[in-house]
């Protein structure tokens, strides 16, 4: 059994895939070829954001935002300990401090309650970590849908706007969920997400985009993307970085944004289903009325999470811990000094989650498997 299964879903597009490939091969554009522009408008179509920019992965989509904003030394963005590296690790490439904030520990995404006490401790002069705020400026939020569950973004935004910060929606893990009624991905000032293969909806390769309603930061963020051009491509008005999409992978893209939305209800299903199965067992996922998730990942909360990897891993079926250390912990950003303890949920779910295999063509038969692995004593 796959974790994640791009076989089939190959299997199922293959021939419209090879035909949207030679194309970009017969004419050649590679680089910001139509397949980049007509993919730019479908996306932000899609998530009903005015704009989209395609960037090279969701790495660069975060780095770009920051850019965007001029973050650096000095500057302090608020974000999640419970996530993957690179929402922090970009704050911190920039040169200015992440400071991190406990999550909610239902839903795995920032707590506002914890968001809105940190800022008032910050203006008190502190950070979480007990050491002073000192000159730091308040700048921003950096929110993650983690596993395709939305934040609390009405409460987030509303927190930003009293604070004069930026929003930031972390979308990489979330493309196709919904937030009462609205797409993620338009649910910050800027959002973020990337096409790594195992993301909802992924290419074969690296792949991000950006999306925003404001068409100056849309302008600004595009100009950025390529070197800071201007009218020009030889005409730098600013500095930028190369993180451009490929013509290959948005061709890629298109093919599989024509099955995604089936594949987003087929997610649900699934995800209905191990909640039927699973929830005597182990805490099944909680997902807040008005939001649907777009399961980049079912993860469960667990006891004794050994013994139910051990009885799956006995059975043939992969499971994996997302993630195993929370990044105030983890040794790139030891600098900060966040000692053990001061993010306790994000700490408690780190050492009792674990996630099951979770696509669009997992079969019950092969969930009945899973569940049965796991009751087996
Ligand atoms: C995957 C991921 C990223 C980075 O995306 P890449 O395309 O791999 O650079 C950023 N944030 C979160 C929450 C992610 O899951």
């Amino acid at each position: 059994m796959n974790f994640i299964d791009l076989e089939k879903q190959q299997d199922a597009i293959r021939e419209n895939l090879e035909k949207r490939i030679l194309r970009v091969l017969d004419h050649g554009k590679y680089i910001m070829g139509p397949e980049v522009l007509e993919l730019e408008e479908r996306l932000a179509e899609f998530c009903g954001a005015r704009h989209c920019i395609s960037c090279a992965n969701g790495t660069d989509a975060l780095l770009l935002s920051l850019l965007y904003y001029g973050i650096g030394p000095g500057d302090a963005v608020f974000t999640t300990p419970f996530t993957f590296i690179a929402t922090a690790e970009m704050i911190a490439l920039l040169g200015a401090t992440p400071v991190f904030v406990d999550i909610d520990e239902r839903t795995f995404n920032i707590s506002p309650g914890k968001l809105a006490l940190c800022l008032k401790e910050f203006h008190d002069g502190s950070l979480p970590n007990g050491k002073p705020a000192g000159a730091l400026k308040a700048r921003g939020i950096i929110a993650v849908d983690l596993f395709g569950l939305p934040a609390d973004y009405a409460a987030l935004q509303k927190i930003a706007s009293e604070n004069g910060l930026f929003l930031i929606e972390d979308g990489a893990q979330s493309f196709g969920a919904r937030c009462h009624g609205r797409r993620a991905c338009s649910l910050g000032d800027i959002a973020t997400t990337s096409f790594f293969p195992a993301k909802p909806l992924g290419c074969y390769g690296d792949g991000g985009a950006i999306f925003t309603d404001n068409d100056s930061v849309a302008e600004t963020i595009g100009s950025l993307r390529i070197h800071g051009k201007g009218s020009d491509k030889y005409d730098n008005v600013r500095v930028g970085v190369n993180g451009r999409l490929d013509t290959l992978q948005a061709a890629i893209l298109l093919e599989k944004l024509s099955v995604f939305p089936w594949e987003l209800e087929q997610r649900q299903m699934v995800a209905g289903k191990y909640d039927e199965f699973l929830s005597s067992l182990v805490t099944v996922p909680y997902v807040p009325d008005g939001m649907v998730s777009s399961w980049a990942q079912y993860t469960v909360i667990a006891d004794d999470r050994n013994r139910y990897q051990d009885r799956l891993r006995s059975a043939g079926i992969p499971t994996m811990i997302y993630y195993p250390t929370p990044l105030h912990l983890q040794t790139a950003f030891r600098y900060l000094e966040y000692a053990p303890g001061t993010m306790p949920a994000s700490e408690y779910s780190s050492t009792h989650v674990f996630s099951l295999p979770m696509h669009p063509y997992l079969t019950v038969e092969e969930q009945r498997k899973i569940f049965d692995a796991m009751s087996t004593r």
